[in-house]
């Protein structure tokens, strides 16, 4: 099974071409335990198991910490297209979020050049035919 954790930026991110305000953000570079993290607060506000397989949601949640840097992912806007934003951490809380674009893409670690090239291509396909 594949785990995730759900993402919750505070205050909402908007869509840089429909403007549809961003919901139901998902990520892969957390603990991917199932938990909700909340832009702004340290620990996870909310997990997806079952009560009776934590016996202290207190310190379950503040088991965990999010990475300084870290990469979310949602589709739900009318560009039927998966968008991602990069949020940041500041002492450990998730301080910043914003929407990649061809302006602040960043490669990861194992994206090729070539891959990188269509990447910001495609960003800046998007961003600049449908925000005219
Ligand atoms: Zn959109």
């Amino acid at each position: 099974m594949s785990l995730f954790d759900h993402y919750i930026p505070d205050p909402p991110l908007r869509c840089p071409v429909c403007d549809s305000v961003l919901e139901d953000w998902q990520g892969k570079d957390g603990p991917c335990f199932l938990l909700t993290w909340r832009q702004g607060i340290k620990f996870p506000v909310a997990h997806e198991w079952p009560d009776e397989s934590v016996s202290d949601t207190k310190s379950f949640l503040e088991s965990w910490t999010l990475p300084s840097r870290f990469v979310i992912y949602t589709d739900g806007c009318r560009c039927d297209r998966q968008i991602e934003a990069y949020g940041t951490c500041e002492n450990g809380v998730w301080m910043f979020a914003e929407v990649v674009t061809h302006f602040n893409y960043r490669p990861g670690s194992l994206t090729s050049a070539q891959d990188e090239q269509q990447i910001r291509d495609d960003l800046k396909r998007w961003i600049e035919n449908e925000s005219r």
